[in-house]
């Protein structure tokens, strides 16, 4: 089959490197003049595959007036005239509650071990492509007893799920990150302990997608990049061309990635796709001369909801640090009031981890738009076009789910079962 990819972010190209190894004939399309240029380029870096707990969680809706009251909260809305986001946003209180939580978390976990295992054959597969892939386990520090009991209870929960983690006190999180042992970095000195979890994983996602664009090319997937879609033309319950500034493109089979901007695109053939964007931030600090004063491993910081991944680069060793959620619509631009907030919290948790007098501009200053649905399920599989597939609405756990949201979109256009419940994540589901 003749088949389109509709963007060329993490969920793009991993789509056409499934549908090309099935043997189909694929072209990407992308309006920028690279891959990978947006949500998928400096995320947190976070192959997260046991913290998969949607955004929407029953504790969640008593915290959001404080933090939309403070200027530095990690969440910030900014009310606009546009029915998307109230649609959005209510159908996101709705979803704050601990059955509809549960049930999120279990079918991401099914989700993300799976693609935890596609990883591991990836890497396997694709020893050439290089992007600082490395399975140094994550730590998720708690500033108060109060969050830090509340994870110990969950541990069994997580463990009954399939997933192996284990509750640090304090000297056991500073014996296992000897960074958090520097006498100046508040996060050391504040954490009460962690949750540690040894099998999860961290990568360069821009470098992944990098080097599958020139595998996906060495085995003849066709690229039109600079190539902006203007419009998805239906005919008779199906997608018949899709427009483009460069003409039209005509195929089999469309597969719609287009990250943040899927919605827009396909609300003219009548979708109505509930993903909208979560803009978060993020930095890449080079790691100073005393590399231990850096984190070794992944680190969430659980109360100011800021990631650090250390990633060891061609270039050096770098330390990866993203955070922030603003409900503030589709603008890519950087605001430097929140990223000198991102910047203020690595300073004060990881003083010593590089040299913060060069200011965050010499830190690689980073915005995108996690293409977020309410209740924090992507969207996979088809749609009422019967040659439309949907892989799309990854939120902030696009990374981590991408080679088994690839393969199971694959499947589905393949025609045989995927082997995830793809019914989980479909477009009418409203579970
Ligand atoms: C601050 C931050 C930190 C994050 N950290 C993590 C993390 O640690 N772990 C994790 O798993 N996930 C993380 N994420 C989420 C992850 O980055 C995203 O879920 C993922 O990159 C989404 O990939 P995508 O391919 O769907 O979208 P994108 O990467 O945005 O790709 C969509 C593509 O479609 C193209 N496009 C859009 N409109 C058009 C058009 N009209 N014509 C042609 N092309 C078009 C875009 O140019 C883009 O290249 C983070 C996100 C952010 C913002």
């Amino acid at each position: 089959m003749r088949i389109a990819i509709l963007g060329a972010g993490v969920a793009g190209l991993t789509s056409a490197y499934y549908l090309a190894r099935d043997g189909h004939q694929v072209t990407v399309l992308e309006k920028s003049s690279g891959v990978a240029l947006h949500t998928s380029y400096a995320n947190g870096a976070q192959l997260s595959y046991s913290y998969v707990a949607p955004l929407a969680g029953p504790g969640v809706l008593p915290k959001i007036p404080p933090w939309l009251l403070r200027r530095d909260s990690p969440l910030r809305f900014y009310p606009a005239l546009d029915l998307q986001q109230w649609r959005w946003l209510l159908e996101f209180v709705l979803a704050c509650n601990q059955a509809q939580s549960d049930l999120t978390t279990r079918r991401l976990l099914e989700l993300s071990f799976y693609s935890r295992s596609l990883m591991h054959a990836f890497v396997g597969e694709e020893p050439q492509i290089e992007f600082a892939y490395a399975r140094g386990g994550k730590l998720v520090l708690f500033s108060d007893a109060a969050g830090f009991d509340s994870a110990r209870r969950l541990l069994d929960y997580q463990r009954s799920l399939g997933c192996e983690q284990d509750a640090l006190d304090r000297a056991q999180c500073m014996e296992l990150e000897p960074a958090l042992t520097d006498p100046a970095s508040s996060l050391g000195r504040r954490q009460v302990g962690g949750i540690h979890t040894p099998s999860e994983e961290v990568g360069d996602c821009y470098r992944f997608c990098v080097g599958l664009e020139q595998r996906l090319r060495a085995m003849g997937v066709a690229f039109a990049l600079d190539t902006e879609i203007l419009r998805l033309v239906g005919q008779g319950g199906r997608v018949a061309a899709v427009e483009t500034r460069s003409g039209p493109v005509e195929a089999d089979h469309y597969v719609l990635a287009l990250g943040a901007y899927s919605a827009h695109l396909s609300r003219p053939l009548g979708l109505r796709l509930p993903i909208y964007p979560l803009k978060g931030y993020s930095l890449t600090l080079p790691v100073g001369r005393t590399p231990a004063l850096s984190p070794r491993i992944s680190i969430t910081d659980f109360k100011r909801k800021v990631v650090y991944a250390p990633l060891a680069e061609p270039g050096g060793d770098f330390l990866r640090v993203a955070g922030m959620a603003d409900i503030a619509g589709h603008s890519e631009k950087i605001d430097p009031v929140r990223l000198h907030q991102l910047f203020e919290e690595s300073r004060l948790a990881f003083p010593n981890a590089t040299d913060y007098a060069a200011g965050p501009q010499s830190m690689q200053p980073w915005t995108g738009l996690r293409p977020a649905t309410p209740k924090g399920t992507p969207l996979l599989g088809s749609t009422p076009y019967a040659n439309l597939s949907l892989n799309c609405g990854h939120g902030a756990l696009g990374w981590t789910l991408a080679l088994g949201s690839a393969r199971a979109v694959a499947d589905v256009i393949k025609g045989v079962e995927p082997q995830v419940h793809i019914a989980n994540f479909a477009l009418k589901k409203r579970d």
